[in-house]
């Protein structure tokens, strides 16, 4: 049995988390077995960046998913509490969006008549001590929470979110919320006997809300550095009694020096004196561990501790719980920690053939609590929310300027244009890449995006952009977006003038790497060898396959800066593109790309992803190329601009043969 109660094994995880609550099997931390007549073991629950996934449910593909949902992680809670002598349980935020329930909920159903937000009937079941915000909270203007929160029955704690302007000391700053709350809790030790320990627990929000929800918080609400607002208010908690303080960092990890109003401060923030543990979060990633936040001094990912003090994060939408475990011990009248664990607990895993396996039962009051809203969220997503003047299909995606990816740069303009309107880059000329997510390939003839003119849903934007990216923008001269589209050209094979029905398409290059690059003009020289290799080393150097590549009509400024709105799988240097990586990065936006395009079409309401045909190939006269797609684009043929594409028939394994005219 010795080998259950190693904190971090598989054996001891899986075993827990394929057991009912309630199950005979309880298998004591080893704090709680420990513990001596003045000593106590004290369990922290955490749970952060729910993002309104209270059911494992994914509304954008509008199906099960057993890697997220509040209802399994919750599943976690009674067997978590009943392996530990005395336990808590506490939110890090960023509750209320990202999801199509909290769109329901914003957008349609509203916070009126009194009626309690999802999140809340699903958090007032689970009985949290404390909660605090994140920077999605504030997504839909700060009426809407304060209608939601006024139905939580736990205390909410947000330390550097000011009404208006910052006073000169922290301490006199006019908060919306208690900057912190100090729990008495009775504490039940190791002899039995109960006693009371007080703990405190504070809360920050990152200070770059008041950019990323400008249009909420202007003139409203200003925000403090995270350290500094931490800096004033534990030296109070401590007059005050706290025994123990206990941080709500809705913010990441970020070894890479502390600044001011830095956004992932938690390193730093643990290393305030007065603070015993810290809660983590924002980042979406799982600390401690062995994958993210390798190599930062002052990070120990496998004690889990910043600057030697237990720290958490439980990844995002409920994949993992997050807990701290504390032994502690009578100090005269107060309590100190002797000893600690953290662990990030996981919903689920993978199997060696990388399918997923749930380890985690929905807790049946999450699922009770929420079930109107559930369905209300599905008629939600399958119900038209605007039109699209045009229809949106993926087929020729590759060979011509297409509107399943129009759209996508379309909304990403619109956004990050939003974003920057004011500040030092808003006279930057605002470029968008993006590339096809759904072309067929390996998936089959039906794998592409197919949506008729008329009503849009929800669910359609699913279709639209497969992965959960997020928004982020670089900084780039002419001569780099020139090398951007050079190497998304290596998605084709090289095509001699004169040649006849050359297959065109590259089997090694992944569509997801063909960047289209909105708002310049371009041609692609399919006569030319490739200029970068897969790696995005230069290859040819005397070749160039992009052409005639303008913007605003004249030809490109290889000296030029433009802001490229594009997603933080390329910014970060995803696909290896030559120069294209995180130093570049001007914007690191807050929501997911298919968030805004959600947005977009709302905001719109009828949308019009035609092609503008910015890019076309060289023609080349005499010469044809052919390539495979879904058999159904065959209706969408006369509708392709920028390209002359024949039918050439039946292709293999069910695709279409096409053939284009260069
Ligand atoms: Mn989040
Ligand atoms: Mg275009």
């Amino acid at each position: 049995m010795s080998l259950l109660l190693a904190p971090n094994s598989m054996t001891r995880r899986s075993l827990l988390g394929g057991l009912a609550a309630g199950s005979a099997l309880v298998l004591l931390h080893p704090f709680a077995a420990r513990a001596a007549a003045n000593q106590a073991h004290l369990r922290l629950m955490e749970t952060t960046d729910i993002h309104v996934n209270i059911m494992p449910y994914d509304y954008y593909a509008d199906k099960p998913n057993d890697t997220l949902g509040l209802s399994r992680t919750a599943s976690f809670i009674d067997q978590v509490r009943a392996e530990a002598g005395n336990s808590m349980l506490i939110d890090n935020g960023d509750l209320l969006q990202g999801n199509p329930m909290g769109d329901y909920m914003a957008y349609e159903k509203g916070t009126k008549g009194g009626d309690l937000h999802p999140v809340m009937k699903a958090m007032n079941v689970l009985g949290y001590d404390c909660v605090t915000l994140g920077n999605h909270e504030f997504n839909y203007g700060l009426d809407f929470l304060f209608n939601v929160m006024a139905g939580a029955k736990f205390p909410v704690v947000c330390a550097n979110l000011t009404k208006g302007q910052l006073a000169s000391d922290p301490k006199k700053d006019d908060l919306f919320f208690k900057p912190y709350r100090i729990i008495e809790k009775q504490i039940r030790d190791g002899s039995g006997a109960t006693s009371p320990l007080k703990i405190g627990f504070i809360g920050f929000v990152p200070p770059q809300i008041m950019v990323w929800d400008a249009k909420n918080l202007e003139g409203k609400a200003q925000t403090r550095d995270i350290v500094e607002a931490a800096k004033a208010w534990v030296p109070v908690m401590k007059e005050e009694g706290a025994d123990i303080v206990v941080a709500l960092s809705h913010s990441g990890i970020d070894g890479t020096g502390q600044s001011e109003r830095m956004e992932n401060a938690s390193l730093y923030l643990a290393g305030v004196d007065g603070i015993d543990a810290i809660f983590t979060g924002h980042q979406h990633l799982v600390f401690p561990g062995p994958k993210d936040f390798d190599g930062i001094a002052g990070a120990d990912i496998k004690k889990g501790t910043l600057m030697g003090k237990p720290a958490v994060m439980a990844g995002f939408w409920g994949s993992h719980m997050g807990l701290i475990d504390l032994l502690i011990e009578k100090d005269g009248n107060s309590w100190k920690i002797v000893d600690f664990t953290t662990e990030a607990r996981p919903i689920y895993h993978r199997d060696e053939n990388r399918k997923v396996v749930a380890d985690a039962k929905d807790k049946a009051e999450i699922v009770a609590a929420v079930k109107e809203e559930h369905e209300a969220t599905l008629a939600y997503v399958r119900r038209p929310v605007g039109k699209t003047s045009a229809p949106l299909y993926s087929y020729f995606a590759l060979v011509a300027d297409d509107p399943s990816v129009q759209i996508v740069s379309n909304a990403q303009t619109w956004y990050v244009k939003d974003l920057l309107k004011e500040g030092q880059y808003k006279d930057y000329p605002v470029l968008s890449a993006a590339a096809p997510f759904k072309a067929g390939g390996r998936n089959g003839p039906d794998y592409f995006t197919d949506v008729p003119a008329g009503n849009i849903a929800i669910k359609n934007v699913a279709d639209l952009y497969l992965y959960p990216n997020t928004v982020q923008a670089v900084l780039i001269t002419g001569a780099q977006v020139k090398n951007w589209l050079e190497m998304s050209a290596g998605m084709f094979n090289q095509v001699p003038e004169g040649a006849k029905d050359v297959p065109l398409l590259s089997t090694s290059f992944p569509s997801y790497n063909y960047d289209v690059i909105d708002g310049v003009t371009y041609q692609i020289d399919l006569s030319q060898p490739a200029r970068f290799d897969k790696d995005g080393k230069l290859a040819n150097p005397d070749s160039n396959r992009i052409t005639d590549l303008k913007f605003d009509g004249k030809p490109i400024d290889p000296a030029q800066k433009f802001v490229v709105a594009t997603n933080n799988y390329r910014a970060g240097g995803g696909g290896k593109f030559p120069d294209i990586a995180g130093d570049k990065v001007i914007l690191v936006a807050p929501d997911t790309n298919r968030d805004v395009i959600v947005r977009y079409i709302i905001a719109e309401g009828t949308i019009n992803p035609s092609a503008d045909a910015n890019w076309s190939f060289k023609p080349l006269p005499g010469t044809t190329a052919v390539f495979e797609s879904g058999p159904k684009g065959r209706q969408y043929l006369a509708d392709v601009k920028g390209a002359k594409i024949e039918d050439a028939g039946d292709g293999a394994e069910g695709f279409a043969k096409f053939r284009l005219v260069l």
